[in-house]
C-alpha cells in the first residue's frame, strides 16, 4: 500500500505539502481518464508542447488530493492535497514503477521486437491462464508512458508477468529494462523498415537487446542473421562484464535453418491449419496451429520455445496450441440496428481492458443512452464482492446508463449494479439464455458497448447488433488520426490553435466518429463546407465551436439555431446574415471573415477592408471570431514566392481590419502543407486537413504520418479462361493464354475511378499486385490474378492502404487523392477501430 510519505521516499523528492491520510493505488497521467480521485495519483508530464501541470486545479475540484509536481503550483489553493515536487515527472514514474517491480518475485517475461509482441503476450496469455495468476499489458501498451501503466498493476496475487517493451529512439530501453526487469526475455525478430531515430539495424537490434540484461533466459529466431549476431555478441560482452553476477541470458533459440535448441523440421500448411515439426534435446515434436499465415507461424514457435522452456508437456502443448484464437486487438465501432452504434470488443475481458473500453465509450456523444453487455470477469485474482463492486464504481463514473450482465459469478453480485441511480440492470446467467430472449426492439439510438471475456463468445451477441455491411468497407483507424494530429500538434508553436478540417463527411472517413475523437483531443474549432454537416455534429452531441464554410441564405435559420459559425466572404453575404441575426434578436454572433490573397475564391480583397469594418462596428450584431485567408500552392516548392506573398498580404489586410474593429481576432492562413513548409505562416491557429488523414500532399513529413484509410472487398467469383477469352463489357481484354480472373465487389457506383480500367488500376491480393481487366462496371470489376498461387474465392482484396497508398491510386487516375476519398460512395460501410 502507498501513501504520499512513502511514495516522496521512494522519489527522493521533497513532499511540498502533506495533510496527513491517503491511499494510493492508481496512476492517472491523463487528466481526462479519471476514474477514481480519492486514491490516484496525478503525474503531470511535461513536453515541449503540452504541460499537464495546467489540469491539477480541475483534478482537485474533481477530488484528486495527491500530485506529483515538476514547477511550483499555488499551494494555498489545494490546501487538502499532498504535493511531491520532483525534477523530472516522467523519470519519477519510472523510478515509481521500477521500485514497485523490486517487490515482486515472480517469473516475468519480457516481449520486444518490431512485430508480433502483443499477440504472442495475448497467445502466451492463453496458453497459461490455466495454470498461472497472470498480469500481462493490455493492448500494446509498450511505450514509455505504456510499461510504466502495465508493471503498476502487478499485485501479490498474481504469479506469472507479461510485458511487452517498443522503443522509437536509442536511450530509452534502459528506462523500461528497469521497469518491466524480465527474468524471461523473447525477442520476436527485427524488420529491416526504415526507423527514424535509429542509424541502422544494428543499432536497433543492440537498443532492444538492453531489455534482456539481467534476464535468464533469452528466446529468439537464429534465422534473422544480423540478429543472431547480435545476440551472440551481447551474451559474450553482457557474460564477461557482470561475470561474477552470473553473467548475461542463456540463450534458447530456434531455427528453420539450422541446428538451434528447437530445430524446425517441417512447416505443412493444409486448409485452415499449420502442422509444424520439430526436434527439441534429439526428440521428435509435433503440434499443429490454426492458422496459415507466416506471422502467426512465428509467433506460435516464440509461444511453444517458451512453454517448452517452462517445462510443459508435449501433450499440453499440442493441444492448447490447437485451441489458439484470433486476437481482434482493436475495438470496432460500427452502425448498429435500430440507429445505435456498436463498440465490439469481444476477445478478451479484464479491468485493464474494462477501463479502456469504457473511456472510448464515454467519449461518444452521438447517443445519450450508453449500454454495456458484459460477462463474468474471470481470472481477476480479486473476489468477486471487491471485483463487481469496482466495476459497478467504474460504470457510475463512466455514467453508464443500461447494464445487461451475462454470468453467474456478475449475477451473485447484482446488488452492486442495482444500487447505481440512474442504472438500468439486467441479468442472464448464459450467452445463450440471452440470444434466446434477444429482441431487437429493446434497442434504440444508443451506443452499446459489448465486452466479454472469449468463453462467452459474445461475438454471437455482436452479430445480432450489427448492421449487415456487404463485402466492401472503408476502415478507418482512429488511432492512426490521433497519431497524425499529436504529430501535427508537436509541429506547432504552443500558443498556436488547431482549426480540424472535417468538411465532406471528415474527407470521406465519416461525421461524428472523427468528431467524437477531435472532440476529446481537445482542438479548439471544427469546420464543415455547409451547414447541414454542422447540425449533423451538433445533433450527434458535438459541442465545440464549429465553422461553415458555405453559409447559404437558405441555412441561416439552421446557423443560428445550432450556434454554427459562419465564414463571412462578401458584402453581401454579410448584410443578408446580418438581418436575419437582427431578426432573431441575437447580438456578437460568432463570425469569421474570409480574405481573398490570391487564390481569387471566395473573400474580400483589400480594398473593401474599411467599409466591412465600418459595418461590423456599427451594430453589435456580430463579433468577429477569427480572420483568415486560403494558400492556393503552400505544398509546392515551386510555388513559395507567391505563398509568402499571399502571406504578407494577409499579415497587411488582417492587420488593418483588427485595427478598424478595435478588438484582436485570430488570425490564420495555413493548410496542412503549410504547417510543416512554411512555419512562420502558423500564427494564431492553423487547419489541419488531409494531413489528418495520413497524407502530407508535400511530401516532407509523410514517412511520420499513419495510415488512417483501408478500402477493401472481396473476391465474389473466380474464372479460369482461355486463349481468346474476353472479359467485361465491350469485351476490351483477352486472354492470350491460360488465366485466371477475380471479379471483385467494387465498382465506379462505389467510388472506384471508371478510369482505372484496362490495366491502369491495380489491386492487393495476398500482397501481390493484380491489374483491372476490361472496364470498371458499376458494382463490380474484374482483376487478372493467374500469377498468384492459392486465392480463392472470398479472399480480400485491398484498394488502397497502407502497403497501397491512395496516392499511387490517385496517380493511376490522374488525380489527388483528396477527390479519391471523399468519392467514396456512402453505400460503403465504415468501420472504425482504435488499437
Ligand atoms: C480544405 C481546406 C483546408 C485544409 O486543406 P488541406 O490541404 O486538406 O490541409 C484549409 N482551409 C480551407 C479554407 C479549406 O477549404
Amino acid at each position: 500500500m502507498y501513501n504520499a510519505a512513502s511514495i516522496n521516499k521512494t522519489l527522493k523528492g521533497e513532499l511540498l505539502q502533506e495533510t496527513g491520510f491517503s491511499v494510493i493505488e492508481h496512476l492517472l497521467l491523463d487528466s481526462r481518464k479519471l476514474s477514481f480521485p480519492e486514491t490516484s495519483l496525478f503525474i503531470p508530464l511535461v513536453s515541449s508542447r503540452r504541460n499537464a501541470h495546467q489540469y491539477i486545479e480541475e483534478l482537485y475540484r474533481k477530488g484528486v488530493s495527491n500530485f506529483i509536481i515538476s514547477e511550483p503550483v499555488p499551494l494555498e489553493k489545494f490546501p487538502k492535497a499532498n504535493f511531491i515536487l520532483v525534477k523530472d515527472t516522467l523519470n519519477a514514474l519510472h523510478t515509481l514503477v521500477a521500485f514497485h517491480r523490486q517487490q515482486f518475485h515472480i517469473p516475468v517475461i519480457g516481449i520486444t521486437g518490431s512485430n508480433g509482441k502483443t499477440i504472442i503476450k495475448e497467445w502466451l496469455y492463453q496458453l497459461l491462464e490455466k495454470d498461472y495468476n497472470i498480469v500481462r499489458s493490455p493492448k500494446s501498451y509498450n511505450s514509455q508512458i505504456g510499461v510504466p501503466l502495465s508493471v503498476w498493476q502487478m499485485k501479490p496475487e498474481h504469479e506469472l508477468a507479461i510485458f511487452e517493451a517498443g522503443i522509437s529512439q536509442p536511450g530509452e530501453m534502459v528506462n523500461l529494462e528497469k521497469i518491466i526487469r524480465p527474468s524471461i526475455g523473447i525477442f520476436t525478430n527485427i524488420g529491416e523498415a526504415h526507423s527514424e531515430g535509429f542509424l541502422n539495424i544494428r543499432q536497433k537490434i543492440n537498443e532492444k537487446l538492453v531489455l534482456f540484461a539481467k534476464s535468464d533466459i533469452l528466446i529468439y529466431c537464429k534465422d534473422y542473421l544480423a540478429l543472431n549476431e547480435c545476440v551472440l555478441a551481447f551474451h559474450n560482452q553482457v557474460g564477461k562484464k557482470d561475470s561474477q553476477e552470473g553473467g548475461g541470458p542463456e540463450l534458447f533459440s530456434w531455427s528453420r535453418k539450422t541446428d538451434a535448441d528447437l530445430r524446425i523440421t517441417s512447416i505443412d500448411k493444409n486448409n485452415e491449419h499449420t502442422r509444424i515439426d520439430a526436434l527439441y534435446k534429439q526428440e521428435p515434436l509435433h503440434f499443429s496451429i490454426p492458422f496459415v499465415d507466416e506471422g502467426s507461424i512465428e509467433n506460435a514457435i516464440h509461444c511453444v520455445a517458451l512453454m517448452l522452456y517452462l517445462g510443459k508437456e508435449q501433450e499440453v502443448i499440442q493441444q492448447r496450441m490447437d485451441h489458439l484464437s484470433n486476437i481482434a486487438m482493436r475495438l470496432e465501432l460500427k452502425q448498429g440496428i435500430n440507429n445505435c452504434s456498436v463498440i465490439n470488443d469481444s476477445y478478451n475481458l479484464d479491468l485493464g481492458s474494462l477501463t479502456i473500453a469504457l473511456d472510448f465509450l464515454q467519449q461518444q456523444q452521438q447517443h445519450a443512452t450508453r449500454t454495456v453487455i458484459l460477462s463474468d470477469i474471470l481470472q481477476s485474482g480479486k473476489s468477486d464482492a471487491t471485483l463487481y463492486e469496482e466495476v459497478a464504481d467504474l460504470f457510475q463514473k463512466k455514467g453508464i446508463n443500461k447494464l445487461i450482465a451475462i454470468g453467474k459469478n456478475i449475477g451473485r453480485e447484482k446488488k452492486s449494479f442495482q444500487q447505481i441511480e440512474g442504472l438500468k440492470t439486467q441479468f442472464f446467467t448464459t450467452t445463450d439464455e440471452y440470444i434466446q430472449q434477444f429482441n431487437s426492439d429493446d434497442f434504440q439510438n444508443e451506443t452499446i458497448l459489448v465486452k466479454g471475456s472469449r468463453v462467452f463468445q459474445f461475438e454471437r451477441i455482436g452479430k445480432l447488433l450489427e448492421q449487415k455491411a456487404h463485402q466492401t468497407i472503408l476502415e478507418i483507424n482512429l488511432s492512426a488520426i490521433s497519431h497524425n494530429v499529436k504529430l501535427y500538434q508537436s509541429l506547432l508553436k504552443p500558443d498556436t490553435k488547431l482549426m480540424a478540417m472535417v468538411k465532406a463527411f471528415s474527407y470521406g472517413s465519416g461525421s461524428f466518429e472523427i468528431a467524437n475523437l477531435l472532440q476529446f483531443h481537445g482542438v479548439d474549432y471544427l469546420t464543415v463546407a455547409y451547414a447541414d454537416e454542422g447540425v449533423e455534429l451538433r445533433r450527434a452531441g458535438i459541442t465545440m465551436p464549429i465553422m461553415v464554410m458555405n453559409p447559404e441564405p437558405a441555412s441561416f435559420d439552421a446557423i443560428l439555431h445550432w450556434n454554427l459559425e459562419p465564414e463571412i466572404y462578401s458584402m453581401q453575404i454579410l448584410t443578408q446574415f446580418m438581418e436575419e441575426v437582427a431578426a432573431s434578436n441575437k447580438n456578437e454572433f460568432p463570425v469569421h471573415i474570409k480574405l481573398d490573397t490570391g487564390m481569387h475564391r471566395l473573400g474580400f480583397v483589400k480594398g473593401e477592408i474599411q467599409e466591412l469594418a465600418q459595418i461590423l462596428t456599427a451594430t453589435p450584431l456580430l463579433k468577429v471570431q477569427s480572420v483568415f485567408s486560403h494558400l492556393a500552392a503552400s505544398e509546392d516548392a515551386e510555388k513559395d514566392a507567391f505563398t509568402q506573398k499571399q502571406g504578407r498580404l494577409f499579415y497587411e489586410m488582417s492587420h488593418e481590419l483588427q485595427k478598424a474593429l478595435g478588438y484582436t481576432v485570430i488570425r490564420h492562413i495555413a493548410n496542412s502543407a503549410a504547417i510543416s513548409r512554411h512555419p512562420d505562416l502558423q500564427l494564431d491557429m492553423v487547419r489541419l486537413g488531409i494531413g489528418m488523414y495520413g497524407i502530407d500532399s508535400s511530401n516532407a513529413i509523410q514517412d511520420q504520418l499513419k495510415n488512417v484509410s483501408t478500402l477493401k472487398t472481396t473476391i465474389a467469383q473466380l474464372k479460369h479462361l482461355e486463349a481468346g477469352d474476353s472479359v467485361g463489357y465491350g469485351a476490351t481484354w483477352t486472354a492470350e493464354g491460360p488465366a485466371v480472373t477475380a471479379t471483385v465487389r467494387i465498382g465506379y457506383a462505389d467510388g472506384y475511378p471508371r478510369r482505372l480500367s484496362k490495366g491502369k488500376g491495380k489491386m492487393l491480393i495476398k500482397g501481390k499486385l493484380a491489374p483491372v481487366i476490361g472496364v470498371v462496371a458499376m458494382d463490380m470489376l474484374m482483376l487478372d490474378v493467374s500469377h498468384i498461387p492459392d486465392v480463392a474465392e472470398g479472399d480480400e482484396v485491398i484498394v488502397f492502404g497502407e502497403n497501397l497508398p491512395v496516392q499511387e491510386l490517385a496517380n493511376w487516375a490522374e488525380t489527388i487523392p483528396y477527390e479519391i476519398l471523399t468519392g467514396i460512395s456512402q453505400r460503403v460501410k465504415r468501420v472504425y477501430f482504435q488499437e
